[in-house]
């Protein structure tokens, strides 16, 4: 168990030191600002959808390890799927991080998303890990104003 740790650590450090997709988009179709005031996690993502699809995806801004690391791994993972999805995903990873995942579920099938399952441990954590999640459920909806954990 102390391995997997340290290899989910490695992951969630590699990815907020080099992130994926971690830039402006300028012809972006959907945009939203996410804001965690606990921990001064502040990100923009920005979509590009066409015909239910997230073609592209794309995030800017500061913040923690966590909360950047699962900025990267989403975008990477949302990429060219569909809004349904992403949705799905996303409320799989919800429970994850706040413990409440079925016993039977097969961490595996969330690929990379699985280093998060340590933050369960950590609420205040939980809300770094899901801000940017929370953000593209309201660049999706386009809902105005900034997006924030509290
Ligand atoms: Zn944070």
């Amino acid at each position: 168990m102390n391995d997997l740790r340290e290899l989910y650590q490695e992951v969630i450090l590699d990815h907020s030191k080099h992130p994926k997709n971690y830039h402006k988009m300028e012809d972006a179709t959907h945009v939203a600002e996410g804001y965690n005031p606990l921990c001064g996690d502040h990100f923009n993502l920005y979509l590009k959808v066409e015909d239910g699809i997230i073609k592209d995806v794309s995030f800017l801004g500061a913040g923690c390890a966590i909360s950047k690391a699962s900025a990267s791994i989403m975008t990477s993972i949302i990429k060219g799927k569909s809004i349904e999805d992403a949705e799905k995903i996303f409320q799989n990873f919800h429970s994850l991080v706040t413990g409440k995942i079925d016993k039977n579920f097969d961490i595996n099938s969330l690929g990379k998303l699985a280093v998060f399952s340590g933050v369960s441990e950590y609420p205040v954590r939980v809300k770094c890990a899901t801000l940017a999640w929370h953000t593209l459920i309201n660049a999706l909806k386009n809902k105005p104003g900034i997006t924030s954990t509290e």
